[in-house]
């Protein structure tokens, strides 16, 4: 085999999107169409790229069947107002996932906020208690996050086995890094987490049947650290200049993708790999939630 198979992210988010859809369709029928799954998205400030991931996840909702709340709040909003709106949300009964875009301005405690929304919405799967409970044994979260949740459904959706299998991790933040360590754990993988103060990562990556690549370092992974035929998960979005392009810039991902592919045997491209799946699990996240309290409610 002389180049990897590609992982294709933006096909198989696809296919779960039409899942949910299906699933949405059938859920409002069911209930003469009192049903209707809700996400609540709260934007504060005028960042370009949250108001694009703001807008995206708005548009995934709409052709999801979800319907979509959005609060936009100024950049100088207080804090209490910010919580004044999540709890507003908390107590609404069409809203069945709350999502704080990050990052809040910096005026903010951002964990103040994230712990205000109600362990039931929190469809971003960021509240400690989450969290916690993935980490334990003979518990299971309410909501798992959303990039790391993505990664792995990659890799159980192109048939790559976990059980038994190691894994290297290379990251360790609260959003991507850990909660991904402690996803292929729970399915039976051995699991090792390279950060920045690990020297020489390549001694662990080389063992790896799996690697999730997720510290915001541009081609960080090389072709060589890779052993023959393992799976890569690219979870890196990272701008690199280009004066080729018209933007003058590229994305690229923590993995050397050109070298990679002539090793690995399964690989994510950047973009199209990891991305699209995030957006994909929060319309999941919030489809399960609703199913949740459909089911209480009936
Ligand atoms: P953070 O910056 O929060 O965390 C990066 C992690 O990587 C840290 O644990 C850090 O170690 C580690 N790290 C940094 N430099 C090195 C190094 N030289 N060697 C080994 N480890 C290193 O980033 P995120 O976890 O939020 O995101 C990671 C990447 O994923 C980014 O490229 C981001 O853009 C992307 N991303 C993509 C998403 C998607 O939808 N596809 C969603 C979210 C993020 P330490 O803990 O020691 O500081």
């Amino acid at each position: 085999q002389d180049q990897a198979q590609l992982i294709d992210g933006k096909a198989i988010a696809e296919t779960i999107r039409g899942e949910i859809r299906d699933e949405v369709a059938r859920l409002k029928e069911e209930s003469g169409g009192r049903f209707e799954p809700g996400l609540a998205v709260v934007l504060v400030g005028e960042r370009k790229d949250s108001q694009t991931y703001v807008r995206s996840k708005k548009k995934g909702c709409e052709e999801a069947g979800i319907k979509s709340f959005g609060t936009d709040l100024p950049e100088t909003a207080t804090e209490e107002e910010v919580l004044a709106v999540v709890r507003e949300y908390n107590a609404d009964p069409r809203v069945h996932g709350i999502l704080v875009q990050l990052p809040l301005p910096s005026h903010m405690d951002e964990e103040k906020i994230l712990m205000a929304i109600s362990i039931e919405k929190d469809v971003d799967g960021f509240h400690p208690e989450n969290i916690g409970k993935l980490a334990m044994r003979g518990r299971d979260p309410d909501f798992v996050c959303c990039t790391p949740k993505g990664s792995v459904e990659l890799l159980e959706r192109s048939n790559i086995p976990i059980a038994g299998k190691s894994a290297v991790v290379v990251g360790r933040s609260n959003i991507v890094g850990t909660p991904a360590a402690m996803l292929l754990q729970r399915r039976n993988a051995t699991v090792t987490v390279v950060h920045s103060r690990t020297p020489n990562p390549e001694k662990y990556i080389r063992e790896a049947d799996i690697v999730i690549a997720a510290c915001g370092v541009a081609n960080f992974v090389r072709g060589d650290w890779l052993k023959p035929g393992c799976a890569v998960i690219d979870v890196g979005i990272n701008a690199v200049d280009d004066p080729t392009k018209k933007r003058g810039y590229r994305l690229v991902g923590d993995v050397c993708f050109e070298e990679a592919v002539k090793v690995a045997g399964q690989i994510t491209p950047v973009p199209g790999g990891v991305g699209p799946m995030t957006i994909a699990m929060l319309l999941q996240n919030t489809l399960e939630g609703a199913k949740k309290a459909y089911e209480q409610g009936k």
